[in-house]
């Protein structure tokens, strides 16, 4: 396999490129042998005269489901060789590489191939979160909002996480303008609101799992002013379900280094959490369900360190029942994401009503947490919440905790104007 090869699956005809491949007309009908298209077909290129790289993207570009590149004669008939694409090309493009002898025989018979590729990129990159504090708040008192800012390879990612992380940076800035109003100055005795992008997550919660051990060991005690994680992971699947997670499902077998007390603790304010975003949908009057919560998105190093966490998805790879459907819409015995991890995952793949009422669920529960005075001892059922749009003084921001977060239209142009200017 070629270094940058895609991931991919093809069953298809050689059709052999005219030369080296070097050209796009070296795809074109008139030039190709063994098959009158490049098109469905697997492209068979010799090597030499350009790059690996321009000869893929030749072949691609004129429709191949996968290349074939063999050698030249004069490294010997049947010496196979590797090469590199420098960078991948079609992230479901298979390129395989193979000897001067097959490859000729191939070039003759134009017979069928099986094509399968796992790619796994080896390379040591380096990634980052992006951390954003809001002005003021108490700093004992840390709420972090967070959403996975990168993708599978496979694809754009645009469900899976684009609208997660499109729908924190709304909020984020939709809050900043109002706090800087005031200064943030008259908030010193609520919540602060740390907003995270983590990067990584597809590649096993890398970004948040650093933020959390590294915190751990450099500085607990600003890992212990993290008072809750809110996590949005997909909230535009168009297949979508609102589906708000459910800490009942935390087990503890996953937090093995937690005391039953601390156990119960995570448990029940998770539940809290939960039961906020539960309460917004029963007054909007919109259906939900409960959603796994089992650690494999970025809040689960959070649960780890026994932070309490919530959070909102609208559904991957996972099947609509019937039940759902008569819920929710859409369609039975089909994904909530068909394109999850795949290269459809595009901006088509956003559901704008999805979109808008999650985005609405989390601009209020953001807010409506933030205006808690004393949420560490709410969590711990020391204390109740403030009501509901409540009469606790917060200035502006009980503005947007009645709703002015979600009624601005602006919410849905923005974030569409963000997840098409990616
Ligand atoms: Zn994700």
């Amino acid at each position: 396999m070629m270094s940058y090869s895609g991931s991919g699956a093809a069953t298809a005809q050689v059709a052999v490129a005219h030369s080296g491949g070097c050209y796009p007309s070296d795809f074109l009908s008139g030039n190709i042998t063994g098959a009158t298209t490049m098109l469905g077909h697997v492209a068979l290129i010799s090597r030499g005269t350009c790059t690996f790289r321009q000869k893929v993207a030749n072949a691609y570009a004129a429709g191949a489901v996968a290349v074939v590149i063999y050698n030249s004669i004069s490294h010997g008939g049947s010496a196979v060789f590797s090469g590199t694409l420098g960078a991948v090309v079609s992230p479901t493009l298979p390129v395989l590489c193979t000897s001067y002898m097959l490859g000729k025989a191939y070039a003759a018979s134009a017979p069928v191939l099986h094509i399968v590729t796992h790619a796994a990129l080896q390379a040591h990159t380096t990634t980052s979160n992006i951390i954003a504090d809001a002005p003021g708040g108490d700093p004992s008192t840390v709420i972090v909002v967070g959403a996975h800012l990168d993708s599978v390879p496979a694809g754009p990612g645009i469900n899976d996480n684009g609208s997660g992380a499109m729908m924190i940076l709304e909020i984020a800035s939709q809050l900043t303008e109002l706090m800087q109003t005031t200064g943030g100055k008259q908030y010193s005795h609520l919540p602060s609101l740390r907003f995270c992008w983590w990067g990584a997550e597809e590649e096993g919660l890398l970004g948040s799992q650093y933020y959390v051990s590294h915190l751990n060991n450099t500085s607990p005690t600003a890992l212990h002013q993290i008072v809750l994680n809110l996590n949005f992971d997909m909230v535009a699947s168009p297949n979508y379900v609102r589906g708000v997670y459910d800490a009942q499902q935390i087990e503890s077998e996953l937090l093995d280094g937690l005391s039953p007390t601390k156990f119960e603790y995570l448990k029940n304010a998770s539940s809290m959490i939960g039961g906020m975003f539960i309460e917004h949908f029963k007054r909007e009057k919109l259906p939900y369900v409960n959603s796994e919560f089992n650690g494999r998105s970025d809040y689960g190093p959070f649960l780890q360190f026994g932070i309490p966490a919530g959070g909102l998805d609208s559904g991957a790879e996972g099947i609509k029942t019937d039940k759902e459907r008569h819920m929710f819409g859409g369609m039975a015995k089909t994904a909530y994401d068909p394109c999850y991890h795949q290269a459809c995952d595009t901006v088509d793949n956003v559901d704008r009503p999805a979109l808008q009422e999650l985005s609405k669920a989390a601009a209020t529960i953001v807010s409506r947490l933030s205006a808690q005075v004393s949420l560490r001892q709410i969590l711990a059922h020391q204390r109740n919440f403030a009501p509901y749009g409540g009469d606790i003084n917060i200035g502006e921001r009980r503005h947007l905790d009645q709703g002015h977060f979600s009624a601005s239209s602006r919410t849905l142009k923005e974030m569409k104007l963000g997840l098409e200017c990616k």
